[in-house]
């Protein structure tokens, strides 16, 4: 009887240990500044800072929202708009340039409670296209707007416009040069209103080769997630291409039946693939530990077929993945109770 009155004791005890570790975060939030070649021999300690820096500044907004209770929702795009207003990363100002000179802007948003979805293509006036993406969602019947109708759509939701001139930076055009004269293209004119002198931030910029974008995925305090997506696209892109990071299941995805994951990388593959749901995919129909199946899609299926990049995943009950298969990744993470982490490498953590 005593032997057996132990024994229930301690399973209790095991079954509360058990749960508290279940329980995991309330909030959480996981950020990423573009996948590519990144090695520590091609960035300056003064470079690295600016960039872990950028990184923090972005989880510390989103995280912010959380703490206060925000939603998920409003945590991801408040922390891609710190990162859109960055020239260090491929989002918004220092968006990367087509071959005809123009910055073309990509953005999507989903929210894992109601599995509503909203994204743009192709905008060049709206100075946050993940608003943007948020107001289709919101405020129109559709799912995704392109171009112009995308913009005009934005400035009548009443979102600040911009002369396209305002994403302008020198190293995106120097690095929109190079990739022409290696594709033996023309070089257009430089668009009017550029700025002629660098800034000092944007110096600071290191050419992770033509690779970008940025993302937030986020888990609120009611147990909602929701993921966010910004991106230029690739250098030299032509004849109107459009990325894999407006594209709902390819780039960005969310469920609270599964997870939320925002993706970066050569975006042709990630369509094929459509990665965030395949991985969402993964944890809710074949039971994978979200890790497991961020790392299935990003090491195993991705390089089947020759892609490059990576993700981040954050799940309902406070779970945060990230894999990539790039030498580096951009990126941070933090949740309640825990502190931010920021690795930029492969050999951090
Ligand atoms: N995925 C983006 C695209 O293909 C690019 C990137 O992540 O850098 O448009």
């Amino acid at each position: 009887m005593r032997a057996l009155a132990i024994g229930l004791a301690g399973l209790a005890m095991s079954l509360a240990a058990y749960g508290a570790e279940a329980a995991g975060p309330k909030w959480a939030l996981v950020v990423h500044g573009g996948a590519g070649v990144i090695d520590r021999k091609d960035l300056s300690p003064e470079q690295e800072a600016a960039y872990r820096e950028g990184m923090a500044a972005a989880a510390e907004t989103g995280a912010a929202v959380l703490k206060a209770g925000g939603s998920a929702l409003d945590a991801a795009e408040a922390a891609v708009r710190v990162l859109e207003e960055d020239p260090l990363f491929n989002a918004g100002r220092g968006a990367v340039f087509t071959a005809d000179g123009r910055n073309e802007l990509d953005s999507a948003i989903m929210d894992g409670a109601t599995m509503k979805a909203g994204a743009v293509a192709r905008v060049t006036t709206t100075r946050h296209p993940i608003s943007a993406a948020r107001a289709v969602m919101e405020k129109s019947p559709h799912v995704m707007l392109s171009a112009e109708g995308a913009d005009a759509f934005a400035k009548e939701a009443g979102l600040e416009q911009v002369d396209p001139s305002w994403f302008f930076t020198e190293r995106r055009w120097r690095s929109l040069e190079r990739e022409l004269s290696r594709q033996g293209l023309p070089t257009p004119a430089r668009p009017a209103g550029a700025p002629t002198a660098p800034d000092a931030r944007v110096s600071l910029a290191h050419d992770e080769g033509k690779l970008g974008t940025v993302g937030v995925v986020a888990l609120d305090a009611q147990g909602h997630v929701a993921a966010a997506t910004s991106t230029g696209g690739v250098t030299a892109k032509r004849w109107g291409r459009i990325g894999d990071s407006p594209i709902i299941g390819a780039g960005t995805y969310a469920s609270d039946a599964s997870c939320a994951v925002s993706a970066t990388g050569t975006g042709e593959y990630f369509i094929r693939l459509t990665v965030a749901r395949d991985i969402c995919a993964l944890v809710e129909l074949k039971g994978l530990s979200l890790q497991a199946a961020a790392d299935e899609v990003v090491q195993k299926k991705l390089v089947a077929i020759g892609g490059d990049g990576g993700v981040i995943a954050v799940a309902p009950g406070g779970r945060m993945a990230w894999s990539f298969n790039t030498s580096g990744m951009y990126r941070a993470r933090i949740a309640e109770g825990q502190p931010l982490t920021i690795g930029i490498y492969k050999d951090e953590p």
